[in-house]
């Protein structure tokens, strides 16, 4: 027994996990209630992949390690959801390419973005040495209404490469046009957040987190030439295109 009192072995224990952390968030005040309904879509597409890393999402996940490795200015957004479920995987991610995180919310409070920060700094941030962002908003994605187009000029403002988890399609898009090389995780192979994409990871942010980390970890003294072939060669059409053939298929292990 873990975290939540039901075996390891229980065939939903992870989905059970993972609805466990998403409720002590919103009790916590991390996450908000609308994180609720999108655990829930996620969920769903989780079960129709079969719950696992399809080859096309490890693929994606090389190609985003080979990216935040190549990036400048790396910056990965955290939102409610995101801090719940992988905290610690996403400092652990952060240190392994060098990249800043920001706290990034849809649903934006200054207390809730205190919480999340003071939540990742308990989970070791500055101990990896990873700069927490977000708390200055002072910079905006273009197209949007005022409160959802907030993010920090030292972060996502000025970044080349973003990494962000389970994001609204509206603000995915924002990034895409100022010209930022956008890698997403998303479970939706039809969300306009993962079709927007350079790099979208369809799977699980729970696998996918700690997966692009092993990838970048292995990664880690390639040479630029190599990293750039990776990207290169990744198919973000392709990749959607296998995930959502999964799905149309039914044909799971
Ligand atoms: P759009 O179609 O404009 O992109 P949306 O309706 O998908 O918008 P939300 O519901 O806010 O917008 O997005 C939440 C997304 O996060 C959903 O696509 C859902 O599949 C995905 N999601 C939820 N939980 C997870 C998870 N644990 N791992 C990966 N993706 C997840
Ligand atoms: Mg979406």
């Amino acid at each position: 027994m873990s975290e939540i009192d039901v075996p390891e072995s229980h065939p939903r224990y992870q989905s059970l996990l993972t609805r466990h952390r998403i409720e002590e968030g919103v009790d916590k005040g991390i996450t908000s209630r609308q994180g609720l309904i999108a655990e829930g879509r996620g969920e769903a597409f989780d079960y129709l992949l079969g719950e696992e890393t399809l080859p096309s999402a490890d693929e994606a996940a090389r190609a985003a390690a080979a990216l935040l490795h190549l990036a400048e200015r790396p910056v990965l957004s955290v939102n409610g959801n995101v801090a719940a479920l992988v905290p610690g995987e996403m400092i652990d991610l952060a240190a392994a390419v060098d990249a800043a995180i920001e706290v990034n919310l849809f649903n934006r409070t200054d207390e809730r973005m205190r919480t999340i920060a003071a939540h990742l700094r308990d989970h070791g941030a500055e101990e990896a040495g990873v700069p927490i962002k977000g708390l200055t908003a002072d910079a905006r994605l273009p197209g949007l209404d005022h409160e959802r187009s907030k993010v920090d000029a030292g972060g996502i403002g000025s970044a080349d490469v973003v990494l962000v988890p389970l994001e609204d399609g509206d603000r995915a898009e924002a990034l895409s046009v100022m010209g930022k090389s956008e890698i997403v995780i998303d479970l939706n192979p039809l969300s306009r957040s993962a079709k927007t994409a350079a790099v979208p990871i369809v799977d699980n942010i729970l696998r996918a987190v700690p997966n692009i980390t092993e990838h970048a970890q292995e990664l880690e003294s390639a040479a630029t030439d190599d990293l750039e072939a990776i990207v290169r060669s990744f198919d973000p059409e392709a990749a959607l295109d296998a995930a959502e053939g999964t799905i149309r298929s039914g044909d799971l292990e």
